[in-house]
């Protein structure tokens, strides 16, 4: 077994705090990785924090893992020692359902291993990127073709670009077409740049003023703020797709009201509290549908790491040390990070 320092919540009330775990050695199919750097997902603070009351402690969260490969089982082809290396939400799923058939593990019918907190029925506990080493077998290992000196940036990929990335492709984000994003968090700009690097315009709805530029900057060809009933109103029935990060309940009847006819809402917020009722003449007279969308599997992970290095595409990210990470939670809930929080893990 390989010792590991790690961050680890043990309740769902007490901070984060240092925390020593054991990984499994090597298997044939393995993938060893000395984890450099991993972004902070709001699901982190979701989970640390028991709000989907499934959370099991300790609990080492982190799901957009990047770092460099150290060691790889007889049986792996297709990593070596010395490559780069992701790893983000899931590491094992059934393999034989029909979901993992079609490369969409991620709704595997069996359930997918989580990479943290991760047997939904039952089996030993996983831990996450909080940590600096971790074994995967390298079926749910991603090769990392960006330039190293940007490796911080590319960790966020691993989940908010890759949450971001699925639905804009499975619901045609493109030319001529019309995306409302929504909430400018860790998902929301990945979402933006991604949305906008399809060709797609792009409009960016924010609770935060101060987010305006930012938006603009990162492809947003238009910036609404979304307590306006005024800039609302403007965008009625105009958006082919919406999708929809907020990370806290909220009327969903505001945004149902700007999809043109056939127009989808996806949801892939996933708040504590369900939402609030939706009215369903929003959707019963223009044919409108209210969906859910969850990260992507794991060939369309690898696609879009290569979409976002051939696109020069990062996440616009604040590195910390791991001491940080309770402060930084707190900095989450109140939108205050620009964009994605990233741990540098030489700080643990
Ligand atoms: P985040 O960085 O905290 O961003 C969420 C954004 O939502 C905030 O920046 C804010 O944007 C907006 N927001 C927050 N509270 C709001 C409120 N009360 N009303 C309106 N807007 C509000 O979080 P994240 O990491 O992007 O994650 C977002 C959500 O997606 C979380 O619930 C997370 O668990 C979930 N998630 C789902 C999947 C999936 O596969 N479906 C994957 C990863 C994460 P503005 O300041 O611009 O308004
Ligand atoms: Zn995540």
């Amino acid at each position: 077994m390989i010792k590991t320092k790690a961050y680890a919540a043990h309740s769902s009330t007490g901070a984060l705090a240092p925390f020593e775990l054991h990984r499994r050695n090597p298997g044939a199919e393995d993938v060893q990785i000395e984890i450099l750097y991993c972004g902070v997902c709001h699901s982190d603070l979701h989970t640390a924090r028991g709000e989907w009351h499934n959370t099991q402690y300790p609990c080492v969260p982190g799901h957009e893992i990047v770092g460099r490969v150290v060691a790889v089982g007889d049986g792996v082809r297709g990593f070596k020692v010395g490559d780069l290396a992701g790893v983000g939400c899931m590491i094992d799923s059934c393999g034989h359902c029909h979901s993992c058939h079609e490369g969409d593990e991620q709704y595997c019918e069996n359930g997918f291993t989580g990479t943290y907190n991760g047997p939904v029925f039952g089996g030993e506990n996983t831990f996450g990127g909080y940590s600096r080493t971790i074994v995967v077998k390298e079926s749910f290992v991603l090769h990392v073709r960006h330039d190293e000196k940007d490796l911080a940036r590319v960790a966020p990929l691993l989940c908010a670009g890759i949450t971001t990335y699925s639905p804009l492709r499975h619901w045609g984000a493109g030319p001529g077409r019309k995306v409302g994003i929504v909430g400018l968090g860790g998902l929301g700009h990945m979402g933006v740049k991604i949305a906008h690097a399809l060709g797609a315009h792009v409009v960016l709805f924010t609770t935060s003023p101060g987010k305006s530029d930012d938006g603009k900057q990162l492809g947003a060809a238009v910036v609404c703020i979304s307590t306006s009933p005024e800039q609302m109103a403007a965008q009625a029935n105009q958006l082919d797709f919406i999708l929809n990060t907020v990370a806290a309940p909220h009327d969903l009847d505001a945004y149902l009201q700007l999809l043109k006819r056939d127009g989808t809402m996806a949801l892939v917020g996933a708040p504590a509290e369900p939402h609030p009722p939706s009215n369903v003449f929003n959707l019963i007279f223009k044919r409108r549908r209210i969906a859910g969308s969850l990260i992507g599997g794991i060939k369309e992970t690898q696609e879009m790491l290569d979409f976002c290095a051939d696109h020069q595409i990062l996440s616009d990210v604040e590195t910390i040390p791991i001491d940080y990470i309770n402060t930084a939670y707190e900095r989450m809930l109140k939108s205050d990070v620009k964009y994605r929080f990233v741990i540098d893990m030489a700080s643990l």
